[in-house]
């Protein structure tokens, strides 16, 4: 049956309704370059018109998918048919309360945006996903995102005090506090975050701010071996000292950001490493200078440490850069988000050099050292089949020494539907049909964004991408 689109444009009005192939194919892809086609695309300005347009869903039985700026990594937002529900028109930041440290906004705000807001009232809201220019804070809520500074801050999660949203059957409902304490009944709040968009559609956010750091610095630290970058590390955060982003690159990755950038990086090195501290002025230098003699007593061969603007942007050009750098190796890749507790970060990437082997890949690591998130990219190109069956097949075993690790196979990205066949692996059975459970309580027709999470078909995922 087609969507009822004269009911639906009579909640959105004309302009806010695509149908056109043209512009339903806009709306198709995501980062995971996967392609699901839809039959509309609305955008609604408030949280009433979402709702009704949920309401009239559940009433014509077709599904919805909520959008934001479709930066996700796992096509945890694209639709198989019925009505994408895009959320860039409810874009306000409603308040900020600058003496109690709380903000309340709408779904569609970019996170950029809203941090340079709060930093105008020397507020500082930490999660800082590098797809901050452009991604929404809905997402990040959906996605539970977090970035380079979850070694100190944490992530999404750890900011959000409360929704208002609308549940898969078009009932508005508020959860969490305005305070940052609050133990009424079930954590909704947090169930939400990371609940990519199956569990109703965010129409406010309301989080917590912290005070803006007076100041930051900047190190570099060049290893011959893995494991001495990585007992730094571990020493770093043992003296007390816990820096607001640890970076590493591993060996291909400085190879490859050499190549495209010819600025002298250590290509024999096993490991670069980006440290930051942030705070108090008068405190960083002296531990930038204890972080130093840390990284040189477990053998750094190298440190460097920026004392201006213009040389702490110098050290941050080698990690920019990585993207731009891979797109030389190979046309495509598969970005992994695994995380492991950081003292097996080593285990981790010797694991993965051994994978690379065995199945002839190239793997490049490098990620957020100090909470274990390291981002495994398999260069591929996905029209060459064997590369592709062979890529496929290191994936799955790189979840499985993840696990093995302690670890998880998603920091960051999620599940959506790249990771659907996998969620079992990490959750269990038993594990699994709990979240099933839920999504039934909440979702009894399977309105809200289905196909994701629990879809076990590989075939299905295999076959979507472009
Ligand atoms: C270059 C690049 C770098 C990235 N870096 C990071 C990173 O460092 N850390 C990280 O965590 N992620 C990163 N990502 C992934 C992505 O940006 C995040 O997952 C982000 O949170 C997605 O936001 P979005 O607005 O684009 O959401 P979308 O991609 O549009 O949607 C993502 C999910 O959120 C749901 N959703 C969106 N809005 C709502 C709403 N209002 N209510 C309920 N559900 C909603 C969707 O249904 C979907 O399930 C990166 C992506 C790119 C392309």
């Amino acid at each position: 049956m087609p969507l009822p689109f004269s009911q639906i444009k009579s909640i959105v009005g004309d302009d806010n309704l695509l149908r056109s192939p043209e512009e339903l194919h806009c709306y198709s892809f995501d980062a995971s370059k996967m392609r699901f086609v839809a039959e509309g695309v609305a955008f609604p300005a408030d949280g009433a018109q979402i709702s009704a347009l949920v309401r009239l869903a559940n009433e014509h039985r077709f599904p919805v998918y909520p959008r934001g700026s479709g930066s996700g990594m796992v096509g945890a937002c694209l639709p198989q048919g019925g009505l994408v529900i895009v959320t860039n028109r409810l874009n306000r930041i409603l308040e900020i309360d600058a003496d109690n440290m709380t903000a309340v906004l709408e779904p569609g705000v970019i996170t950029g945006d809203f941090q340079k807001a709060v930093a105008k009232h020397g507020l500082f809201y930490p999660p800082d996903p590098a797809s901050l220019a452009f991604s929404t804070m809905g997402g990040n809520v959906a996605t539970c995102a977090g970035g380079p500074k979850a070694v100190k801050y944490g992530v999404t999660r750890d900011y959000l005090l409360g929704l208002e949203m609308v549940l898969p059957t078009g009932e508005v409902i508020r959860t969490g506090t305005r305070t940052m304490k609050g133990v009424v009944g079930y954590d909704m709040t947090r169930l939400m975050a990371g609940s990519e968009g199956t569990l109703g559609i965010f129409t406010k956010i309301v989080v917590r701010l912290i005070p803006a750091p007076e100041s930051v610095r900047t190190l570099t630290a060049v290893f011959s071996n893995l494991d001495c970058a990585v007992t730094a590390i571990c020493e770093i955060l043992r003296d007390r000292i816990i820096p607001s982003t640890i970076e590493l690159m591993d060996q291909p990755t400085i190879c490859a950001v050499e190549n495209h950038l010819r600025i002298g990086l250590p290509v024999e090195a096993e490991a670069l490493v980006l440290i930051e501290v942030d705070g108090p002025e008068v405190v960083l230098d002296g531990q930038l200078a204890r972080i130093e003699r840390i990284c040189q007593k477990a053998g750094a061969s190298r440190t460097e440490a920026a004392r201006s603007d213009e040389e702490r942007n110098r050290l941050w050009q080698a990690r920019r850069s990585i993207s731009p750098a891979l797109g030389q190796i190979r046309p495509g890749k598969i970005n992994e988000d695994v995380t492991v507790p950081r003292t097996k970060i080593p285990d981790l990437i010797r694991s993965i050099r051994s994978l690379a082997e065995k199945y002839d890949l190239t793997i490049v690591c490098f990620g957020h050292a100090g909470d274990g998130n390291i981002h495994t990219n398999i260069m591929l190109d996905r029209k060459d089949e064997s590369e592709r069956l062979r890529a496929g097949k290191a994936v799955e075993e790189l979840f499985g020494i993840v696990l093995e690790l302690g670890g998880t196979i998603s920091g960051e990205h999620g599940v959506g539907i790249a990771k659907s066949p996998f969620i079992e692996m990490e959750v269990g059975g038993a594990g699994l049909d709990a979240m099933r459970k839920i999504k039934r309580a909440l979702d009894p027709l399977n309105i809200m964004n289905p196909g994701k999470m629990f879809v076990s078909d590989r075939t299905f995922l295999e076959g979507s991408f472009v």
